[in-house]
């Protein structure tokens, strides 16, 4: 079993210090493979719509569809028709955006979030966009806990390898973190839940607070108690994805 970590959207905004990858995980599963967030998708390169184009052009997102998760995959020697599964964070444009390039796959997602885009009502819920549902997705949703986690609560996906949402809301109504084991032990992708610099972040709690929720103090106390799960967050360094593309077996294992 592996876990490839893939940048499937950078941001690169005018302070070279603060350009990031999005990371997307590929995992190898009883049920195909899956993916954890998609990034951006092909078409928000070719025709993206005004919200996306708005986005990119605020997040100066470089114009490079080759980041995109199809064709990553197609690189690594796989069908998009491979990925039978898909499991979100949240339905933010720049994790859900690439939904209409596996248009066969189930979406897996928490009760919450899809709720929250029948009926958007906070201004952080207005960065859905609609062009990336149109496609009808096979939606797969999860309302209640069914375990626990770490002393999170959880909910187990139909996987194997162990994968759990994990609840996380603030971000967006139905934000989570998704928790998956492999042969190195536990990965937790905490989504828009933590800020990109965790360890040294610098911003203020009430803005943690406004923008990605109430979870930073106790992810950080979490991850202080926890040294041997892998966390990361929706947006890394890009230095991150060199430097586990050159230290973590689990990266370039990928495919193969
Ligand atoms: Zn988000």
């Amino acid at each position: 079993m592996s876990i490839c970590v893939l940048n499937c959207a950078t941001m690169a905004p005018w302070f070279p210090r603060w350009h990031v990858g999005t990371p997307c995980l590929l995992i190898e599963t009883n049920r195909g493979l899956v993916l954890v967030d998609t990034g951006l998708g092909l078409h928000d390169y070719t025709s993206p719509s005004p919200v996306v184009r708005l986005f990119r052009s605020a997040l100066r997102v470089p114009n490079d569809p080759g980041l995109t998760a199809v064709r990553q995959l197609i690189r690594l020697g796989y069908q998009p028709e491979a990925v039978q599964h898909i499991i979100l964070t949240h339905l933010h444009f720049d994790h859900a955006g690439g939904l209409p390039d596996f248009p066969h796959a189930q979406v897996h997602i928490h009760q919450r979030e899809y709720d929250a885009l029948r009926q958007p009502r906070s201004w952080m819920e207005m960065a859905y966009d609609r062009s990336h549902f149109a496609h009808g997705p096979h939606w797969v949703l999860y309302e209640r806990p069914t375990d626990k986690w770490q002393g999170f609560d959880a909910l187990r996906l139909p996987f194997t390898p162990e994968m759990y949402l994990i609840p996380l809301f603030g971000h967006t109504r139905g934000h989570c973190g998704v928790a998956i084991q492999d042969e190195n032990g536990w990965l937790f992708q905490c989504g828009d839940a933590l800020p990109t610099n965790a360890q040294f972040d610098l911003t203020p709690d009430w803005l943690n607070q406004l923008a990605i929720g109430p979870h930073v103090p106790r992810l950080r106390a979490w991850a202080a108690a926890h040294p041997d799960v892998r966390i990361m967050a929706a947006h890394m360094w890009l230095s991150f994805f060199e430097t586990y593309r050159a230290t973590q077996p689990f990266v370039s294992a990928a495919g193969g």
